[in-house]
């Protein structure tokens, strides 16, 4: 069983028309004006889940901060899971600092998603740490018993597009906020595994998953086992790819690469996901 726990997809309007789109939101510039930056649709990331045995795919779209285009890309995600409902999941785009944004996430779990995110608190200019503003977020989250997926980011290293400052300690802030969400922290938190060595910090991020998005361009493999190392339970740790940002190639054979053992990283590859979705559904 092998499930990415990852992906953007773009409705097809986004990727026909993506030079209105990147005059329209600056993070989608920021993130997309390259041309090598790919929009991918549903069946491109279908074709590229068989190409690589890949049985499930969580889709995001994007956190616009316009609510009209938030609207227009759940509608692709629930008209995708509506496709392909053994291969996809979906994750709700949000705007937190948008009106009617519990009421959004309330209609997408509606229409069966199974997460929200992935948050990006730059682009939509909040703090991941603003409690205040993320409560409704969280309370809807949690009746309805969905993942918060958030975008988290490494406060040194190399500068690259979509970078943001969402830092381990914006993160720790979330999760002693929301002890009862359950989270998956993406591109390994920003580095907080290794202040799994506190016990505070090991303590409040019992609720914490993390993913390996976007991995390859960031660390050595060696993080798998690092993470592990440091006291993050082998059963916390998803494989995600960032699809379309990096291939689902690319990411597999990143994780082959690293040195763990084959229980952990069959667990990795997709029992932990789908242990966290079931746990989530009962
Ligand atoms: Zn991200």
């Amino acid at each position: 069983m092998i499930i990415d726990a990852h992906t953007h997809i773009f409705p097809p309007e986004v990727s026909a028309g993506k030079a209105l789109f990147l005059q329209k939101d600056s993070w989608f510039a920021e993130l997309y004006a390259n041309p090598k930056a790919r929009l991918a649709s549903a069946e491109d990331l279908i074709a590229s889940m068989d190409r690589n045995g890949i049985d499930i795919s969580v889709i995001c779209g994007f956190a616009w901060k316009d609510t009209g285009l938030i609207r227009l890309t759940n509608d692709y995600l629930a008209d995708s899971i509506q496709k392909y409902p053994s291969r996809l999941t979906a994750f709700a785009s949000v705007n937190p600092t948008a009106k009617g944004c519990a009421q959004e996430v309330e209609r997408c779990a509606g229409m069966g998603f199974r997460g929200v995110g992935e948050l990006m608190p730059a682009g939509q200019q909040y703090a991941l740490s603003d409690s205040d503003l993320l409560r409704p977020l969280a309370e809807v989250a949690r009746e309805r018993k969905l993942i918060i997926l958030t975008h988290t980011s490494e406060p040194v290293g190399h500068i690259y597009a979509g970078k943001e400052q969402v830092f381990p300690q914006e993160l720790a802030a979330f999760l002693a906020a929301f002890p009862e969400n359950m989270v998956i922290a993406a591109h390994w938190g920003g580095g907080l595994p290794f202040y799994h060595l506190m016990p505070e910090i090991q303590a409040i991020a019992q609720h914490c998953w993390y993913d390996c998005a976007a991995s390859a361009y960031l660390y050595d493999s060696a993080i798998f086992s690092a993470a592990l190392h440091c006291g993050v339970s082998p059963e916390h740790i998803v494989w995600g790819s960032d699809y379309a940002v990096i291939s689902q190639k690319k990411m597999l054979a990143y994780l082959r690469s690293a040195a763990l053992e084959t229980a952990a990283q069959e667990a990795a590859l997709g029992l932990n996901m789908q242990r966290l979705l079931t746990a989530m559904q009962s």
